[in-house]
């Protein structure tokens, strides 16, 4: 019997694969015009890394990490963030020294072990971003308008943008007494995971999706009610310049995140259109993390989007790439030369199709059908002593004749559908 892959863990094959290089390529694109830098982090960390910086009492960490101990004793974790393995580079190389604001960008896969669903992976990719050392809310926005600006150059709507803050070391601590008076007298209602963590993570509770929990956490305490000064400062001045860019977002109050390490400012991009799966992308603040860590005393603030879910809402577009030109031939001394010509082009950057077993010209066609080329070009005996064939614009349904030279057929090519 074959062997198969293992639940949850996908396959990424043509045909799907050229829509996740344009996820990434626009990615690069348009985080290299604000400034970021891509880094590349191992897939592999201690365990402890991601226990410290995400929190014990975190869905993460309490149930979904691929953690095992390796042949030389050491507890390892597939990494199911990247946040805190782009911090620990940030501190273990000293990147602060050179300059406290770092602008870095990631991409790949991460791991938890969740239960397998559309849009729900157990490995699964993200596209994330990070910045350091910047307290101005004034990043705040610009991470906000960059992600924005991602999604509309895919061309997409939604997901839509939702904004919170959760308060710093000072007043989180109060409106978390707050919600736990709150929800003392309603314990009985909450479900099994949020009673659990009553003590350790109230907070979760407001964004729990069982009916039980939510009518727990109808009409309890805002957190934009309890904000000190000087995090409602940040929280009205990062809404200020969102506004002063058009950026749209919306004030979600109930918003909390499943990480431990955010503070002030964080944000979700939500759509309707992936069922229970509605986050495409989170981030948020995280002032406290770097010190942490072990490394200086220094805010931050990223996101990551899961890159599944920014595919499904692109479902239904065409990224498949056509070849530039297919050549059929017919006859040996033909098809030696259009494997010749195939050969130069290619050198000179045009991209082509043969269909190397081809007989006859009928299956030969078939096959540039199939490939859907921009052009086709066809040789035989004739074409080949007069040293032209002719070529066919496929998309607009023109031809002419070109020298069987790759420098012609490729300027041919170049000039598009005007040249023939
Ligand atoms: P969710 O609420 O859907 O579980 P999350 O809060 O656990 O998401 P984050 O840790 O903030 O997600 O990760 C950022 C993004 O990564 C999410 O918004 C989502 O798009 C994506 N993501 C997270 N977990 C998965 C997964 N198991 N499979 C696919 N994508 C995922
Ligand atoms: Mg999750």
């Amino acid at each position: 019997m074959a062997i198969t892959g293992i639940k949850g863990f996908n396959d990424i094959l043509p045909g799907e694969v050229e829509k996740w290089q344009h996820i990434e390529a626009t990615a690069r694109r348009i985080f290299e015009l604000y400034g970021f830098a891509e880094i590349r982090i191992p897939i592999l960390e201690k365990t402890e890394l991601f226990a410290r910086s995400i929190g014990d009492a975190t869905d993460i960490v309490e149930k979904e990490m691929y953690s095992f101990v390796d042949k030389g004793e050491n507890r390892v974790t597939m990494r199911p963030e990247g946040t805190a393995s782009v911090m620990r580079a940030f501190i273990e190389h000293k990147l602060y020294a050179a300059d406290q604001v770092a602008k870095l960008y990631y991409m790949g896969p991460m791991f938890r072990y969740e239960r397998p669903q559309k849009g729900r992976y157990r490995q699964f990719h993200q596209i994330g971003a990070e910045v350091t050392g910047v307290t101005d809310p004034k990043i705040d926005a610009q991470v906000l308008s960059m992600l924005c600006h991602f999604f509309a150059e895919l061309g997409l709507n939604e997901p839509r943008l939702e904004i919170n803050s959760l308060g710093c070391k000072e007043c989180r601590p109060v409106y978390r007494n707050a919600l736990k008076e709150f929800l003392a007298r309603k314990i009985d209602q909450l479900c099994e995971d949020c009673t659990r963590r009553y003590d350790t993570n109230p907070l979760r509770a407001l964004d729990c999706k069982s009916a039980g929990c939510k009518e727990a956490t109808a009409g309890a305490p805002s957190v934009l009610d309890h904000l000190c000064q000087g995090c409602a400062d940040h929280f009205a001045s990062t809404r200020r310049y969102l506004e002063g860019v058009g950026t749209a977002y919306a004030i979600n109050p109930r918003m909390v995140r499943g990480l431990d390490y955010y503070t002030r400012t964080t944000f979700e991009l939500v759509t309707g259109l992936l069922g229970a799966q509605s986050a495409v992308a989170a981030g948020g603040r995280y002032d406290g993390l770097i010190s942490e860590l072990g490394g200086p005393q220094l805010p931050g603030i990223g996101f990551a989007m899961g890159v599944e879910r920014v595919a499904l809402l692109l479902d239904g577009r065409e990224f498949r790439r056509r070849p530039d030109l297919f050549i059929a031939a017919i006859g040996e001394a033909a098809q030696f030369e259009a494997f010749r010509l195939m050969n130069s082009l290619q050198q000179l950057g045009v991209s082509v199709e043969i269909d190397y077993e081809g007989k006859s010209l009928k299956s030969q066609m078939r096959r540039s059908d199939k490939f859907n080329s921009r052009f086709t070009l066809i040789i035989g005996e004739d074409e080949l002593s007069r040293g032209t064939a002719v070529i066919k614009n496929m998309d607009a349904g023109v031809q002419k004749d070109v020298e069987l030279d790759a420098e012609r057929v490729a300027e041919t090519i170049s000039k598009g559908s005007a040249a023939c």
